[in-house]
């Protein structure tokens, strides 16, 4: 099959026309792949992987796993997915048996399968679900393979967090850090629940596209960032989201918490930070802070997020601002490192 290899860290891509086919086992599906999300989890991996928490890059590597596709075939075993089928697919594939899994924890599954590490991503044509029956969802028509697409990583693990993790409510001001792919869900997801939203960004364009989605105000990043916020919200955030996770954001998104605040960490580190930044830990104590973290999204929650897409409340298809070919994804990748792109860019041809 066709696909873009990672073959040395931060190096471009190498593409292939005839990389092996993803082989599929008794419980498996493999996946023609329709449309690819290139995520900065995507950039992370390609420039070495989270060795700090276990996670790191062996090469070769096809990256990708912000998809959806069509099922191309399944294994014996599987019951309740067929050739031809359309598929969303969440992006950590749980095995439905262990404690977590059992608990409806999927997304934290101890014996999880990521796409690119455990099989090639969806930088390849076609892509392997393991344990195809817990861990694809079945796409309704009405929602398009890019718009699902756009759900596989960012959206989804937005939805996870400002739902399922932080449980924003209706009133409650929310301040969004970062308005990357994952900060602008936030904005829209928060936003459909009734929340007031403030977005945080360095950049202009990224501000007016997180308007665009229906936060009621914005704030340049910078040094009165948390004094406005405090302005805002007459008295800080209920509820403050981390959508970058490293060092820049870390604080002022714990700073501008109202006593009782819940801090949602979305965002994960970079190289340099290594998974250890330091945080004001008293805070904790004396305004009754409350620290969230959230991961990805189990495939059964997804009929809650497509139901809310498809009556209109929720627009992962606005946050999608071009889409390229496979031929184009390495230099896509190479750009991410400058935090400047907006929105999400996304992959239709191989
Ligand atoms: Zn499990
Ligand atoms: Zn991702």
């Amino acid at each position: 099959m066709k696909a873009a290899v990672v073959e040395e860290i931060a190096k471009p891509l190498v593409l292939h026309s005839n990389w092996p086919d993803p082989e599929c086992g008794p419980d498996d599906a493999v996946i023609e792949v329709q449309a690819n999300g290139i995520c900065l989890t995507d950039y992370h991996i390609w420039m070495g992987g989270f060795p700090w928490v276990g996670i790191p890059t062996a090469t070769p590597i096809v990256l990708g796993h912000e998809y959806a596709g069509v099922v191309q075939e399944v294994g014996s075993a599987v019951t309740r997915f067929r050739k031809g089928q359309r598929v969303a697919i969440p992006f950590n594939h749980s095995c439905g048996r262990c404690e977590q899994c059992q608990d409806g924890h999927q997304n934290v599954c101890s014996d999880v399968r990521f796409p690119m590490f455990h099989y090639t991503g969806g930088f390849g044509r076609y892509t392997k679900v393991a344990r195809a029956d817990v861990n694809l969802v079945p796409l309704p028509e009405s929602i398009s393979f890019l718009e699902a697409a756009a759900m596989g990583c960012r959206f989804m693990t937005s939805w996870h967090g400002v739902v399922d993790q932080a449980k924003i409510k209706a009133g409650e001001w929310v301040a969004v850090f970062g308005c990357g792919g994952i900060g602008l869900a936030a904005v829209d997801i928060a936003t459909a629940l009734g929340a007031n939203v403030i977005a945080v960004s360095r950049t202009a364009a990224k501000l007016e596209m997180a308007k665009q989605l229906g936060a009621v105000a914005t704030v340049t990043a910078g040094d009165d960032a948390v004094a406005q916020i405090v302005e805002l919200t007459k008295g800080g955030a209920h509820v403050s989201i981390d959508a970058l996770g490293d060092a820049p954001t870390v604080l002022p998104s714990l700073y501008c918490l109202r006593t009782r605040g819940r801090h949602l960490r979305l965002g994960v580190s970079s190289k340099e930070q290594g998974g250890v930044i330091p945080i004001p830990v008293d805070l904790f104590v004396f305004k009754e802070l409350q620290l969230i973290g959230s991961l990805g999204m189990q495939a059964a929650r997804y009929p809650a997020m497509l139901s809310m897409v498809e009556s209109g409340k929720l627009h992962p298809g606005k946050l999608i601002t071009g889409t390229v070919k496979i031929e184009e994804a390495s230099g896509v990748l190479e750009q991410m490192g400058a935090f400047t792109g907006i929105g999400m860019t996304v992959i239709t041809q191989w």
